[in-house]
């Protein structure tokens, strides 16, 4: 691959998680075919090497409603999420794996490895090869920072968020959430010591 894709490579690798969260948080905020265009022709364009296709006169563009349209992206979110949570483990993540297996994402002779815009690729695939080039650059916040809110299962890359399990909306409430816990601990304990003082013999 040329110098100047290397060069290429390393400015846009500041735009692959950006661009896949983008993404993950449009599937469960209610995208429309015109935003999924949009994140395809922009974003996710200005992210990836776009590998030409070859024309092909007779494909037809084939209409898809809206309820198909939630329906790929919640499928595709549930899949990445699923992937992400186990990358939280390191050791070559399967999803890192199947990117450089299916050459969805390729290396650079800088040795990066970036994420190709294909034809005919799913976008769950997609959206897996920006993580995946992400990946190999910066492992260690995946293995280190990554978590998926337990509440509302946003993808969060941020240490203190690891330490909640909270994503940044959801950390306050997950603090009282576990204030109150306390709380009732603490109630449980003294009245427990109650009725032990009450149990003892005099
Ligand atoms: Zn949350």
């Amino acid at each position: 691959m040329a110098l100047e894709q290397s060069v290429d490579a390393l400015i846009t690798s500041a735009l692959w998680r950006p661009v896949g969260l983008e993404l993950l948080r449009g599937a469960c905020g209610g995208w429309t075919a015109s935003d999924l265009a949009r994140w395809l022709l922009g974003p996710y364009q200005e992210a990836t090497l776009y590998v030409p296709r070859s024309e092909r006169k007779n494909t037809r563009a084939r209409k898809v409603d809206a309820r198909e349209v939630q329906t790929i992206l919640r499928s595709a979110r549930a899949e990445v999420v699923a992937l992400l949570r186990d990358a939280r483990w390191g050791g070559g993540p399967e999803f890192v794996r199947t990117a450089i297996r299916d050459r969805a994402i390729v290396p650079t002779s800088s040795g990066l490895w970036i994420p190709l815009d294909k034809s005919r690729m799913l976008l769950k695939d997609r959206v897996l090869a920006l993580f995946a080039a992400d990946y190999l650059l910066r492992p260690q916040d995946y293995v280190g920072d990554l978590i998926v809110c337990s509440k509302c299962e946003e993808v969060v890359f941020d240490p203190a968020a690891r330490q909640t399990g909270y994503c940044g909306a959801h950390r306050i409430s997950g603090l009282f959430g576990v204030k109150a816990k306390q709380a009732t601990l603490m109630r449980w304990q003294v009245e427990h010591a109650k009725t032990r003082m009450r149990m003892r013999p005099s």
